[in-house]
């Protein structure tokens, strides 16, 4: 009986785990294409050293170090929760117990994690709700941010805790005949009671796995998805120097056209009717896959000297912004009156950005700010001619001199005379 419970529980998670992913899917399809451009070696070098090695969030030793074992954690414990599934599928108990050695050094660090990440847990809402860091404060996160996050970290802690109990009871129950090694959880038997240890087995079995499927179909719409999201957008990650800006098809496409006759009559691509960014369906997929990783940690705000300052700009908010233009366009799935640029991010915060890289360098997801900050004062500047006062000057000095200044060409060298 339990077995057939499990399974439609199982079905019931999956079928709406892979409605939400479809549903991110058509989101993803409404964005623009880029192409990629292989360095597959380089790509994963650069996955295992940012992302499984966490070397940027290890710049930070203490908080760095805290956040790379919650992660490690996660990954080792996932392989018990695949046991878990099998089991049960299967009715089985412990089904990859058969591996022997390397089935006590997977559940041993199993227990080792479970513990470290507890505490982990418990320090992150320690810091989000008692310490209240700057770092998780801004503009951009509101109270429903921040509920997402206390969300999250709950989850995790309640799933530690019961993994903790299941692996206690194992023990108990099984004495000598116990399936694996549990190092730390073997310290507390004493602290457990034999009398309904099968029953109490069985509640955090349950507990543990049912949290699994609630918390697996709660990630695709938190911050958390980074979980899911963080390993492919580091693979994806721009590999070409952070200062250097991507030129602009549309641009070269329209100065093809003045200088000859059509080179694109054979094009079978679509004609973009846009320069630059003015709302989601302008940003590529790239962008998109940066928004859903965005942990929302606020390292790159932290860095940004336009923030620093008492600016508008926070580069976080950018992507925060997408994701929730996204989800509203999803919502209306159709067009309406408002746009990224303008609704959602002004001018005055895209014009604040010094271009310097400290963001993108910064985010320990190699996610990319200024390119697509660029991108959106390029709409403005060339589809809504709006630019600063300053910049509107030098546009007028490079028209009519061919240089930023204000000065005739004719009169460049005068100041060699004499
Ligand atoms: S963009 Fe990167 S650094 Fe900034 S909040 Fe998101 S994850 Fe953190
Ligand atoms: S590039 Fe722009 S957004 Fe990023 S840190 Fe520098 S000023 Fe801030």
């Amino acid at each position: 009986m339990d077995q057939i419970i499990f399974i439609v529980i199982l079905f019931i998670t999956t079928a709406a785990l892979l409605y939400s992913f479809w549903k991110i899917k058509s989101n993803f399809d409404k964005t623009k294409s880029t192409a990629f451009d292989g360095q597959i070696g380089k790509r994963t070098k650069l996955t295992f050293q940012v992302a499984f090695g966490q070397s940027k969030i290890l710049r930070k030793p203490l908080v760095g170090l805290m956040h790379a074992l919650v992660f490690w954690g996660f990954m080792v414990i996932t392989i018990g929760s695949l046991e878990i599934i099998i089991d049960g599928i299967s009715g089985s108990h412990r089904i990859f117990g058969t591996w022997g050695i390397v089935y006590d050094v997977i559940s041993a660090s199993g227990d080792l994690f479970a513990f470290i990440v507890l505490f982990g847990i418990i320090a992150f809402l320690f810091r989000r709700l008692v310490m209240h860091i700057n770092r998780f404060k801004g503009i951009e996160l509101g109270k429903k941010n921040k509920t997402d996050a206390n969300i999250a970290l709950t989850f995790i802690m309640l799933l530690m805790l019961s993994l903790i109990g299941l692996n206690v009871y194992e023990v108990v129950l099984m004495g000598d005949k116990t399936i694996g090694t549990y190092p730390v959880s073997g310290l507390l038997v004493n602290w457990a009671s034999p009398v309904h240890a099968a029953g109490l087995y069985h509640f955090f079995w349950w507990m543990h796995i049912l949290l699994i499927f609630v918390f697996a179909n709660y990630l695709p719409y938190s911050k958390h998805f980074h979980v899911f999201m963080s390993l492919p957008n580091v693979f994806f990650s721009n590999l070409k120097p952070l200062t250097q800006l991507p030129l602009m098809p549309e641009v070269k496409k329209e100065v093809d056209l003045m200088m000859s006759d059509n080179p694109y009559a054979d094009s079978t691509e679509p004609a973009s009717s846009r320069f630059g960014v003015k709302d989601v369906e302008d940003i590529t997929w790239k962008n998109y896959m940066d928004a859903l990783t965005c942990t929302q940690c606020g390292r790159c705000t932290e860095v940004c000297p336009a923030n620093i300052t008492g600016k508008l700009l926070s580069p976080r908010k950018i992507f925060v912004d997408i994701r929730q233009r996204m989800d509203e366009k999803a919502g209306i799935n159709k067009e309406d009156a408002k746009a990224l640029v303008g609704d959602y991010i002004t001018p005055e915060e895209l014009w604040a950005c010094t271009s310097c890289n400290a963001c993108a360098q910064e985010c320990p997801l190699n996610i990319s700010h200024p390119n697509l900050i660029m991108d959106m004062r390029r709409y403005l500047v060339l589809e809504e001619g709006q630019a600063p006062e300053e910049l509107n000057a030098m546009f007028a000095n490079i028209e009519n001199n061919g240089a930023p200044w204000k000065y005739s060409p004719e009169d460049r060298l005068k100041w060699t005379e004499g």
